[in-house]
């Protein structure tokens, strides 16, 4: 999907966190490699009859913590090490903020822009079926991810009832609120990016509320940290989607620009009273909190010299690169790593799947208040890491992680 080898760049994260842990080899290479990998082949008749093969896969990375997590991605382009590479970032991402659960992501290679809706469902429901035999409540749990939404958990979750014989609503998250979805689940991640920038202006002697904020990206993660940002007084600078960014140094009025164009591409720019700007632009206006919140590569060698916010706050999967990683650390920036800036989705889908399995549903304020939580401990235990050991925000989160991970492999010990 990307021109970056993302297992070569999941592997280096791995080895870098391996060295500050004197990691022992035989684990490293355990750590290094998915638990297992499922490529499925299927077939779907179309809505014209003609029958189309499609591909598809589920990574489990690691188990040692607990049942593994991740979405299912529908892209043109993804393959199995793209896929392995995000279920390794998943583990990592369940343990730095503790939660019970080891990494998993899944696939299928599809444009889904060329599927009717009936051809969709078709599509989800046999791909399910396919992967049924890895994926269950208590083995490993999906959830939404590019080209996927809750109606297409809405679909495996039946499909896997299905099969059982009787409602299973555990073994998806992400769905309808009405089929056992949680209250909180679509703001969490926005929430969870917000609550770490909070954060992060405590550890710099920063203020929020006074802060100006541009974020990149206005679908579910920019516009709810947009939003959040906003509702705690901050001055939300500039927005952008895929179309183009809007800028007005006095902030723009966030609140009716997320009621009438959250998610809705192109939508922001029927907003006038602003200056339209490009996408790199807005990467390089002068700020103190950056959220690049819509798709990775953003921040590269080329234009990370540019940055002139204090904190980056990663709401997206992997928006800087290793090279511009290097360039913001040098420059003093604070950059909150992807594996904890974008947790609070995962940990609320953790909440979600505690809820099903006990058949009792939280009020909307527990779920954000546990949320907000888990978030901030997770934020102040990398941050004391990164003091520690005098590295930056993305090396003290993987150490953490890895620490756990490789603690629970050893203390499991090795079956037989
Ligand atoms: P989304 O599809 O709802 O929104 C993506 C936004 O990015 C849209 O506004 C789109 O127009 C914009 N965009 C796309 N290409 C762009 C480009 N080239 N330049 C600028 N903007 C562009 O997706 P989302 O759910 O908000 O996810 C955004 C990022 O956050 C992704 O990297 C995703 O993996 C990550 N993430 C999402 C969640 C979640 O719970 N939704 C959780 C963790 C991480």
């Amino acid at each position: 999907m990307s021109d970056v080898n993302v297992l070569d760049m999941a592997r280096k994260q791995l080895a870098e966190a391996a060295k500050y842990l004197d990691l022992d080899e035989g684990l490293h290479a355990v750590l290094a490699q998915p638990k297992r990998q499922v490529i499925v082949n299927f077939p779907v008749v179309m809505d014209s009859g003609e029958v189309q093969c499609f591909q598809g896969y589920r990574v489990q990375h690691n188990t040692s913590r607990g049942p593994t997590k991740g979405g299912i991605r529908y892209h043109p382009e993804v393959d199995v090490d793209e896929v392995t590479a995000l279920s390794m970032w998943m583990t990592w991402k369940c343990a730095v903020v503790n939660i019970p659960y080891g990494g998993a992501k899944g696939a299928v290679k599809v444009n889904t822009k060329k599927l009717s809706p009936r051809e969709l469902e078709k599509l989800t429901r046999r791909f399910a079926t396919e992967v049924n035999i890895v994926v269950g409540e208590r083995s490993d749990i999906p959830a939404p991810d590019i080209g996927t939404n809750a109606q297409v958990m809405a679909w495996i979750m039946d499909t896997i009832s299905m099969q059982a014989g009787y409602t299973v609503p555990g073994c998806v998250t992400g769905k309808p609120i009405e089929l056992g979805g949680s209250e909180g689940r679509v703001e969490a991640t926005g929430r969870g990016v917000v609550v770490s920038a909070v954060e992060a202006c405590k550890v710099l002697g920063m203020d929020f509320p006074s802060s100006k904020v541009v974020v990149q990206g206005f679908g579910n993660v920019g516009s709810v940290a947009a939003e959040l940002s906003e509702e705690l007084g901050a001055k939300v600078i500039a927005v952008s989607d895929a179309t183009g960014a809007i800028y007005n140094e006095n902030g723009l009025p966030i609140k009716e620009l997320y009621q009438r164009y959250s998610g809705v591409e192109g939508g922001i720019r029927n907003y006038k009273e602003c200056q339209e700007i490009t996408n790199k632009e807005l990467l390089e206006l002068p700020c103190d909190i950056l959220m690049p919140s819509a798709i990775q590569g953003q921040i590269t060698g080329d234009n990370a010299g540019n940055v002139k916010a204090k904190i980056v706050v990663e709401g997206a999967n992997g928006p800087t690169t290793m090279e511009a990683d290097q360039i913001l650390s040098d420059k003093g920036i604070l950059v909150v790593p992807d594996i904890l800036a974008n947790a609070g989705g995962v940990v609320t889908s953790y909440f979600e799947w505690v809820q099903d399995l006990q058949n009792f549903f939280w009020e909307e304020t527990q779920v954000n208040d546990r949320l907000a939580r888990i978030m901030r401990d997770a934020f102040h235990a990398v941050h004391a890491t990164q003091q520690k050991h005098k590295t930056d925000m993305r090396t003290a989160a993987m150490i953490i992680a890895v620490e756990r991970v490789a603690h629970a492999t050893t203390v499991r010990g090795i079956f037989p």
